[in-house]
């Protein structure tokens, strides 16, 4: 894999609790001037604040002392990234282009109507070493790994652009929530960057924060075996599988990562996921890609590779990209592909494909705007 170049913030940087756990937190309280003793408390307040309320600014804090506020308000920074492009589809998909820094551009997406109510996919990576063969994101280099912080600015964004941080005067029912679950399939591999991810998780996932349970966060991977049972152990988070094909020489072609973790490695890691259960069934994702997977035979194959796995499968329209070598299967070859599994007793929901006028479709991220705004830029010089 490709040297990652490490996030460099500079430690003389004003410290941004936006995205800070609550030791980092309560340690940017310390350097500041707060008492040790009182660090952990008023880092709980900032807590509360930060990730329940959304503030972005620590003048309404009212339960902080009128100092501190103004201390904070000098030293202390509550931003989230920029934000370069906002694209909304005719279908309610969203999708925003971030800034994380001068370079570093990533895209997340977010779905309604998928969970409960509705999923963020968030990157874990801005660019993906893994190169699948039927993924437009995977054309492009690695630049590096996001931080937690960024890995959270995502879910944060999103719940800015969709109005949904509670106020004093209007607090948020569970039941109201647009956003209701986290995938992280979006850019990269999260399990090349494990320990931000699971430091995002336990963001978004505290109960006096963000709260969004871990049953509805979901991390998807290319099969990066021998850190499976270590993302459950550290996560709790659900399982998905990126598998494509049943047979090692097919997915070594799909998914090159194949080579190294073979799929009877992969499935030893995937059995020792810890909870599996009916209750948290693990998710594979399958690419439908025209005479290339999807004949009954492989179906059938399917049903018995994952057998003893509790298991749900996501059949999903390949959505082409320019010069992509596949084409998307006949829609009733999906649904004899679908009917197979389904008649094993496995859930195989057909994804129906969504943004794709935004190209917020499933592996169409980021390269096609960066292309876009490349050929704008051409335009504007022309
Ligand atoms: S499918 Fe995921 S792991 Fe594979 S190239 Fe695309 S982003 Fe990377």
């Amino acid at each position: 894999m490709a040297t990652l170049i490490a996030s460099d913030p500079s430690p003389t940087a004003t410290p941004n609790f936006a995205g800070m756990t609550r030791q980092e937190m309560a340690d940017a309280l310390v350097s500041i001037g707060v008492a040790a003793d009182k660090a952990r408390m008023r880092a709980d307040q900032l807590w509360r604040w930060v990730y329940h309320y959304g503030a972005r600014d620590f003048a309404p804090m009212s339960n902080i002392a009128k100092d501190l506020r103004a201390r904070l308000g000098q030293a202390a920074a509550l931003t989230r990234p920029d934000i370069v492009d906002r694209q909304i589809s005719r279908d309610g998909t969203r999708k925003w282009l971030v800034r994380f820094a001068p370079g570093v551009e990533g895209e997340m997406v977010f779905i309604p109507g998928v969970g409960r109510a509705g999923a963020l996919c968030v990157s874990s990576q801005v660019g993906c070493t893994l190169n699948c063969t039927f993924c437009h994101t995977g054309t492009q280099k690695l630049v590096r790994n996001l931080t937690a912080a960024e890995i959270v600015a995502q879910v944060m964004i999103a719940r800015d652009d969709l109005n949904e941080w509670p106020t004093l005067e209007r607090p948020l029912n569970d039941g109201d929530r647009v956003l209701t679950n986290i995938v992280f399939m979006g850019m990269g591999e999260p399990l090349y960057n494990l320990d931000e991810v699971a430091k995002a998780i336990d963001i978004i996932s505290d109960g006096d924060g963000i709260a969004i349970s871990r049953r509805r966060i979901t991390v998807s991977t290319a099969g990066v075996a021998p850190r499976i049972p270590e993302l459950g152990d550290r996560t709790g988070a659900m399982l998905a599988i990126s598998l494509h094909a049943t047979n090692d020489a097919l997915r070594n072609e799909l998914v090159p990562l194949n080579k190294k973790y073979p799929l009877e490695a992969l499935f030893a890691a995937i059995r020792a996921y810890p909870g599996l259960s009916n209750a948290k069934r693990v998710t594979f994702e399958y690419v439908m890609l025209k005479g290339v997977n999807d004949t009954l035979a492989e179906a059938k194959a399917l049903v018995r590779l994952l057998a003893g796995v509790p298991a749900k499968i996501n059949l999903i329209p390949f959505n082409p990209w320019p010069g992509s070598p596949y084409e998307c299967s006949d829609w009733e070859t999906i649904e004899a592909f679908a009917a197979v599994l389904n008649k094993a007793g496995y859930a195989s929901p057909i994804r129906t494909p969504r943004g794709r006028d935004i190209l917020a479709a499933c592996g169409q991220l980021r390269s096609e705007s960066v292309k876009i705004r490349a050929s704008a830029r051409a335009l504007a010089a022309e």
